[in-house]
């Protein structure tokens, strides 16, 4: 990597002045390892021993688009998009084994900044005992871009697909609903100068919590598979369109209850009003809670039937709420 860096007198180090060697020396001081990992960091790959068919998947965060530097740390980052990784691992009923991040940043970048990426990744590693085993530097003319590729592997030895949902069976979620959305828009807000009812201002804290660093119980993956689960995916995009994800690719309709799913919107409604906290509810992304089907009566405790899967009628697959196909609603990365 070459990086000019640019640093104006008494700045904090940049990447540019730090070097590759540096900043990934850096980096790597600062992780765990596994025994599983035969040969870590600092070859030309890393070597890791497998049980078995290895899970695969990456997601990568975009400055400016998936985080502002107002809002996230780069702890708050580094953390977010290693969790985000995981959960897709777990949505197939898997566990992490190891974890590739490149990193690419322009070489004005303050060396901090990286640092403290790292130790958000190093925090999540080291809780979920899944190591970096490699990664990669490359500069930019000012993007900042951290992209995580998770390999993982099965403990019961069956992948959770999506496809598996039959008429019949429950829609459940483990965790929360909407709680990364109500914290969004608590920040939002806020740059309007609108603050939480002084009484809710310690939970609105904990919803912004959650959207800069989201903590699902990513153990329900591996957990639901045991239990029998027929279909599974992670809430990143909203519910009503995660579920129609399970819906499509199972070919089955979802009812979703809504006297439930009021309850859950009921959270975030004395501080974000009625319409608001739904929308949380039905269309917020990034929630990473656990969403699948089981056979009736069968999701695990702690888990919430949020709706049943039914038969396809004659206007196919999809989402239905109050009565109606529910379209639309969550993030969609170029439809907005
Ligand atoms: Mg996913």
């Amino acid at each position: 990597m070459s990086v000019a860096g640019e640093a104006g007198p008494g700045d904090a180090v940049t990447l540019g002045e730090l070097g590759e060697a540096g900043i990934l020396g850096d980096i790597f001081a600062a992780l765990t390892t596994t025994e599983r990992v035969l040969v870590g960091p600092g070859d030309d790959t890393a070597l890791l021993a497998t049980s078995g068919p290895v899970l695969a998947t990456t997601d990568a965060m975009v400055r400016g688009r998936d985080w502002l530097d107002e809002w996230s740390s780069a702890r708050d980052v580094g953390a977010k998009v290693v969790v985000q990784n995981l959960a897709d691992l777990a949505a197939m009923g898997g566990v992490g084994t190891g974890l590739l991040v490149t990193l690419i940043a322009p070489g004005t970048l303050p060396a901090r900044w990286a640092r403290e990426l790292t130790g958000g990744i190093a925090e999540v590693s080291a809780a979920t005992g899944v190591p970096v085993i490699g990664g990669d530097l490359s500069s930019s003319d000012g993007a900042v871009a951290v992209s995580v590729t998770a390999l993982g592997e099965l403990p019961g030895g069956r992948a959770v697909l999506r496809s598996g949902a039959a008429p019949g069976a429950d829609l459940a979620v483990s965790g929360s609903l909407g709680r990364s959305a109500a914290g969004l828009e608590v920040l939002r807000r806020s740059d309007a100068d609108w603050w939480p009812p002084q009484e809710y201002a310690e939970v609105a804290a904990g919803w912004v919590a959650y959207h800069c660093r989201p903590d699902p119980d990513l153990s329900q993956g591996p957990r639901a598979a045991d239990s029998g689960a027929l279909a599974m995916l992670d809430v990143s995009d909203g519910l009503v369109r995660d579920a129609g994800r399970i819906a499509t690719a199972s070919s089955v309709r979802v009812d979703l209850d809504e006297e439930v799913l009021a309850g859950s919107a009921g959270v975030y409604e004395p501080v974000l009003g009625a319409r608001t906290a739904l929308d949380c509810v039905l269309s917020g992304g990034e929630e990473h809670s656990l969403l699948a089907a089981f056979p009736a009566g069968e999701a695990p405790r702690g888990w919430t039937v949020v709706g049943t899967i039914a038969e396809t009628g004659a206007a196919g697959p999809g989402v239905w709420w109050r009565g109606e196909r529910a379209t639309g609603g969550g993030w969609d990365h170029f439809g907005g």
